[in-house]
């Protein structure tokens, strides 16, 4: 299954229309918040916790972790290098930072 996935991400076929781009990014987004939900995105979650520890990576907390994608390339498919572990304080600095820009 994951070959099949990494084949399909390889396939550099990204003919967007300009104009639907805005709607799109809005889907998406409806689309991760109920993934946000799923059982797959916390089996993926669990398995990071797992190997990495459920400890902040930006203050070594261990209090309210949460998981905050350095990237949304791959969403519904991470890679564990996309993922980064943060406790609630760290990941709000992170999209803090990212709308700063
Ligand atoms: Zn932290
Ligand atoms: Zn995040």
């Amino acid at each position: 299954m994951k070959e099949h996935n990494a084949s399909k991400r390889n396939g550099k076929k990204k003919i967007t229309p300009k104009k639907n781009a805005a709607k799109q990014k809005k889907k998406r987004k409806k689309e991760y918040r109920s993934y946000l939900k799923s059982f797959e995105w916390n089996q993926i979650k669990e398995e990071l916790f797992s190997v990495r520890g459920k400890v902040c990576e930006e203050c070594t907390s261990t209090k309210r972790i949460e998981v905050h994608h350095l990237t949304y390339e791959n969403i519904f498919n991470e890679e564990p290098e996309d993922l980064m572990i943060l406790c609630r304080e760290c990941h709000k600095k992170q999209h803090q930072d990212r709308n700063a820009k």
